[in-house]
């Protein structure tokens, strides 16, 4: 399919908007008191640290809403504004919050379910209105409601757009795609159905599995039982890849895409030659500024004396995720909560360990003067953030009158 071709012709649609409606000062009001918070910035303004009663409070110097969101969201509410009787879909959650998502459903705005990994769009009428969320939509998926002739409002981030645009270069000299991310992401599922052929991997383990195999060869069987799901229709491991490009899921640890990306260019230098290397690897830059910061600035928070860390965003969401990674490979007692209700009630903390199930923590506070470091994911509001922070002062303050 010529993907590049239909994104031309639906961009040309009267159907297609993706710059808003022009009703940015209403929402942006409305969005300032429904995420904003005075505490945030108050400890912003305070040097990113804030003590109350026997706690510190420090806050990573780049956290929460990245710009990407922050659109998004606006988007959507402007959307509600300009169709206000229309019925308004969005295809999966807005962004990985679901305080954000629940707000949109409180504004009438339906959410496509999921059946058995299938997205039901039989639910949507012709003239809906649809939402694509910032972490963009599959091509298929733009040209079912292209064709419902819905009213389609993309709010993809433009970094993920610049990751699509890499995709196509890869296409366009017959490259396979290696895309590091987890394949059943919905950012990556979009990616991937911009590729002809594409392969997705998951860590530097899996990039060093996939580097062997294009060094000394190994199991064809193997090779695909380990990628199921994971690579494109018909995809040949000792065909598809001599010539390869980097992409990225925008939320992946950027260390590691950028550990991927050299073991992919050291290993096709190997095999064919530095002279070669132009025609058979491709690597163009396309890890977020936004994931970038807040990585950089949780590397600089787990430096400090920390007692424990709080970590907070949406449990599915990638960038919150290796947030949590980070502090965990500090060894500092890190807990990753969605939500301040997670907080309490009493000294115990409902929270997600790394790849586990959620489970309660109780006497999570230690006893006297505790250093907390505090940080959130690209998808948290302030306000959630402040919530969390009031919670542990009040639970403290509580411990100190027992
Ligand atoms: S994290 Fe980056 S790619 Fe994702 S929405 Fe935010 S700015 Fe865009």
């Amino acid at each position: 399919m010529d993907t590049k071709a239909f994104k031309r012709s639906l961009h040309s649609s009267d159907n297609y908007h993706r710059k808003g409606f022009g009703h940015e000062a209403e929402v942006a009001t409305q969005l300032q008191s429904e995420y904003q918070s005075d505490l945030i910035q108050e400890i912003r303004a305070n040097n990113y640290r804030l003590q109350r009663g026997n706690v510190t409070i420090l806050l990573a110097e780049a956290f929460g809403f990245c710009w990407g969101v922050e659109r998004a969201v606006a988007m959507a509410y402007e959307t509600r504004q300009h169709f206000p009787t229309e019925q308004i879909w969005i295809t999966n959650e807005i962004i990985h919050n679901p305080s954000v998502n629940q707000r949109l459903r409180d504004m009438q705005v339906g959410f496509i379910e999921v059946e058995k990994d299938q997205k039901d769009f039989s639910v949507v009428a012709s003239g809906d209105v649809v939402i694509l969320p910032a972490f963009g939509a599959s091509v298929q998926e733009m040209q079912l409601l292209n064709e419902k002739n819905c009213k389609i409002v993309d709010t993809t981030c433009p970094w993920v757009s610049k990751v699509w645009n890499t995709v196509e270069k890869h296409k366009k000299r017959d490259y396979t795609s290696i895309i590091h991310g987890k394949y059943n992401h919905e950012e990556t599922i979009a990616t991937s159905s911009f590729a002809d052929k594409y392969l997705v991997v998951l860590n530097l383990k899996q990039a060093e599995y996939v580097a062997n195999y294009i060094l000394n060869g190994g199991s064809r069987e193997e090779f695909l039982t380990k990628f199921t799901h994971a690579h494109s229709a018909g995809f040949d491991p000792d065909k598809d890849l001599e010539q390869v490009g980097i992409a990225n899921q925008t939320t992946m640890l950027k260390s590691e895409t950028e550990q991927i990306g050299k073991l992919f260019e050291r290993t096709m230098m190997k095999k064919y030659g530095p002279g070669e290397l132009n025609n058979h690897f491709q690597s163009f830059n396309t890890i977020c500024d936004a994931t970038q910061e807040r990585q950089d600035a949780m590397f600089g928070l787990v430096e400090e004396k920390l007692d424990l860390m709080v970590v907070i965003g949406g449990f599915n969401s990638s960038n919150t995720t290796h947030l949590q990674e980070i502090s965990v490979e500090r060894s500092i007692p890190s807990y990753h909560i969605d939500c301040a209700e997670r907080i309490g009630p009493g000294n115990q903390v409902e929270h997600k360990p790394l790849h586990r199930e959620l489970e309660v923590k109780e006497n999570w506070l230690p006893d006297g003067e505790i250093v907390v470091g505090v940080t959130s994911g690209a998808s948290t509001p302030d306000k959630v953030v402040e919530d969390a922070i009031e919670r542990i002062f009040e639970l403290k303050a509580a411990m100190v009158v027992v």
